[in-house]
């Protein structure tokens, strides 16, 4: 899928051929101890201000380092993750290993402005008990502010969200911890919910910048992306968009008042050091 390739440089000429041969339960009894062995490792993408293309922060996403079948991609083993809990304590490593490498590049920049880091949850992980104080605990040990991280959500994973589910990320935005909604736009949610939600950021779906690749746009399209982000400005709301690939498309979205972008235009996900040369390169001009 366009997905997956599209997140994954490592990609085998036949992505297909290869999924076939990499059994589900293969990938799923050799996760948990891929966990212990070190095998995951994490890629970092640049968030860009599509005011003036400086780099403020960065997401994480996670990798495995199969040890036969190569770098594989969150897509393929996320969703066994999540069905084996193995996510939760996955997740917390995820999380535990990105705000100590944004602790790390805060302290090598000699220029103010922090750079912020997006870290992915998935809804296992907000219904797990320990997700507000293992993130304090994580963010205390690492000294780092929380108003220097992120979490990101998808939209699907709140659909019909009750309050025992909202309430440890009303807690985490309390504490300064932004809160973006992912995938925004994929999930049918009905708009005036977002009221409820304690989110800072929707991360416009790549779909959206999909459709104005094509030339002409989509006359429709452009109007939905242009009433999401009025509506999301209107609620202090910012706006993020996924999957810029174009300096067209980079322009057009700014154009439209979207706030940050991401996307292989800019950067595609890579190891922390190339994040930290991007950053800098901003930083001195
Ligand atoms: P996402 O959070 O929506 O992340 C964005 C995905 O789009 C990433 O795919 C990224 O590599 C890809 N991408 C970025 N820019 C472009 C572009 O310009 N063009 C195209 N075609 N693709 C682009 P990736 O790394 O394969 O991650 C896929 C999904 O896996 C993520 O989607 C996220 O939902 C999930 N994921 C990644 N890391 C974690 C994690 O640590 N925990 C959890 N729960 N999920 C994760
Ligand atoms: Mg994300
Ligand atoms: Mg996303
Ligand atoms: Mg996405």
């Amino acid at each position: 899928r366009a997905k997956s390739a599209g997140g994954n440089r490592y990609e085998l000429a036949d992505p297909e051929a290869d999924a076939r041969a990499i059994t589900r339960h293969g990938l799923t009894t050799a996760l948990p101890t891929a966990l212990n062995r070190g095998e995951f490792f994490i890629e970092y993408q640049p968030l860009v201000h599509l005011g003036d293309g400086r780099v403020h922060g960065a997401e994480a996403l996670v990798r495995w380092l199969h040890p036969q079948h190569g770098v594989l991609g969150p897509d393929r083993f996320i969703p066994l993750a999540e069905r084996t809990g193995l996510i939760v304590p996955l997740g917390r490593w995820v999380l535990q290993e990105a705000v100590r490498q944004a602790r790390a590049w805060q302290e090598k920049q000699d220029q103010p402005g922090p750079l912020r880091i997006n870290v992915n949850l998935s809804p296992c992980q907000l219904t797990h008990p320990g997700l507000v104080s293992d993130t304090v605990e994580i963010l205390e040990r690492a000294g780092l502010e929380p108003d220097a991280l992120c979490l990101e959500v998808t939209e699907s994973a709140l659909i019909g969200a009750d309050d025992a589910l909202l309430k440890p990320l009303r807690r985490l935005a309390e504490m300064g911890v932004d809160i973006a909604l992912d995938d925004f736009g994929t999930g049918y949610s009905n708009l005036a919910n977002l009221r409820r939600l304690p989110v800072r950021v929707l991360k416009l779906d790549r779909s959206f910048t999909q459709s104005m690749q094509q030339y002409p746009a989509d006359p429709v399209d452009l109007k939905i992306v242009e009433g999401i982000v009025s509506l999301a400005h209107s609620l202090d709301l910012a706006v993020t968009v996924e999957g810029v690939e174009t300096g067209a498309q980079a322009e057009q979205l700014r154009m439209m008042g979207c706030d940050t972008a991401q996307g292989w235009y800019y950067a595609r996900p890579g190891p922390p050091e190339r994040l930290h040369e991007l950053a800098l390169v901003d930083a001195t001009g």
